[in-house]
């Protein structure tokens, strides 16, 4: 509910930044009509706190019309000069998990599309595997923001009322996400590795207590129930083409004002050299077992035989092996590549939970009761200041 007090002052700031134009000025009063969403944007620009908005007791509500589950699209530059984005790949893993959820619930797939200009963004989304397409066209959607995609998403969620929705575990999943949960009272989960459904509800699993144990988490008495999800942990489908979905255009009034961080700059990297373990498909990765920086060079060599890129576990990063940019793990990146090799690499729990989703893992460690090899498809016991070498010359042989 919301209430506008005898404070107001009818000085009219809170009518332009309504994205959904809710507000009239009558006698000098703010007056919401029915096209309120309680998003709460008024309330912030308020200057004398006059509008409240009272949500109710969440244990009190009844959740049945709380049906979809839903997925936010993130977007993202191609990299090229052309300035062009296109759907960033969690995306298609969050629709992989979000369809066997849906279908297990019985309710519809949804992607949700904050755009400036759509670029038939829909038929990829359909094809893997969404029922419908919610798409905001505006010319403010040209970029991130938080207060603007947060405003945009409280609206359309206090109107559709999903059941869930997830959103991936990356810099703008983990500034949208927690904005959303708060103006919407709701509970989130952050980085998720795991979801189903357990009682109609949405279970959601993350390591705890630094990934010694796993957290079964749920949120009955809210909704949406609402997870990030960190890429490379869920795999994505294989898209079907024809497969479509019934897009649903909504419109929002958004101001400019409603923008209270203002981008100065914008540089994008264009260095095809850079470091991008996360999309890679074939990891060369080193642990402390290398013992020295110099040692763990010649992985460099090794992963560029093989047209890969080398990741490195927490400690060879702490020992200055390798950058931060390439460690693995729960405090690093997630991956899942083709090919996952290990040199000197233990397997803590940490580890593991970074890289298990590799299709093809090979570790090579001198203690045959490392954990790694539980998780590896193949293993050598050896040393590996004899085995890397070897494997070099090989390489460079059969080129
Ligand atoms: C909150 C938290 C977050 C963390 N996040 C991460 C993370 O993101 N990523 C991560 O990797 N870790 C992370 N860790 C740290 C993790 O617990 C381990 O300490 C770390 O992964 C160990 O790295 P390692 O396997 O290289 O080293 P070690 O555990 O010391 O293992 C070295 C291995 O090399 C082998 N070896 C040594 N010499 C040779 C040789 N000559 N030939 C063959 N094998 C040899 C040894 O047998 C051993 O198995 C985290 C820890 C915490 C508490």
């Amino acid at each position: 509910m919301i209430e506008v007090s005898n404070k107001c002052i009818g000085c009219n700031k809170c009518v332009p930044v309504c994205p959904f134009a809710a507000i009239n000025m009558i006698d000098k009063k703010a007056t919401m009509n029915e096209a309120c969403t309680l998003c709460g944007v008024c309330v912030q620009v308020c200057p004398v706190n006059a509008i409240t908005i009272t949500r109710e007791e969440a244990s009190a509500r009844d959740f049945s019309g709380f049906k979809g589950v839903w997925v936010y699209v993130e977007l993202t530059e191609t990299g090229d000069k052309s300035h062009q984005k296109r759907i960033k790949p969690v995306t298609f893993e969050l629709l992989a998990a979000g369809r066997r959820l849906a279908d297990e619930l019985g309710e519809d797939l949804c992607a949700v599309l904050l755009c400036d200009k759509n670029h038939n963004y829909e038929k990829e989304l359909g094809a893997h595997g969404a029922d419908k397409v919610y798409m905001v066209e505006h010319e403010e959607l040209f970029e991130y923001n938080t207060d603007i995609f947060s405003t945009v998403i409280v609206a359309l969620v206090t109107r559709h009322k999903p059941s869930s929705m997830l959103y991936g575990a990356t810099i703008q999943g983990r500034d949208l996400a927690p904005r959303v949960a708060s103006a919407l009272y709701v509970g989130l989960t952050a980085d998720c590795t795991g979801l189903a459904i357990k009682d109609g509800l949405l279970l959601q699993s993350r390591p705890a207590f630094g990934g010694n144990i796993m957290a079964d988490i749920l949120a009955p008495n809210s909704r949406p129930q609402m997870s990030t999800v960190r890429p490379n942990v869920m795999k994505a489908g294989e898209p079907v083409l024809g497969r479509t979905a019934v897009v649903v255009r909504e419109t929002a009034k958004l101001d400019r004002s409603l923008r209270r961080v203002k981008v100065l700059e914008r540089k994008i990297e264009h260095d095809a050299g850079a470091v991008k373990i996360e999309n890679a498909n074939i990891i060369v990765s080193g642990g402390r077992g290398m013992k020295t920086k110099d040692k763990f060079k010649q992985l460099d060599e090794l992963a560029k035989l093989l047209g890969g890129v080398v990741g490195a576990s927490r400690a060879a990063v702490d020992l200055g092996f390798k950058e931060k940019t390439h460690q693995v793990g729960q405090s690093g990146t997630t991956v899942s590549p083709k090919l996952y090799l290990a040199f000197g690499i233990s397997g803590a729990v940490q580890h593991i939970v970074g890289m298990k989703a590799s299709d093809v893992i090979v570790a090579v460690n001198k203690d045959p009761n490392a954990p790694i090899f539980n998780v590896a498809k193949y293993g050598i016991v050896g040393d590996i200041h004899e085995i890397v070498p070897k494997l070099i010359e090989a390489l460079k042989k059969a080129k």
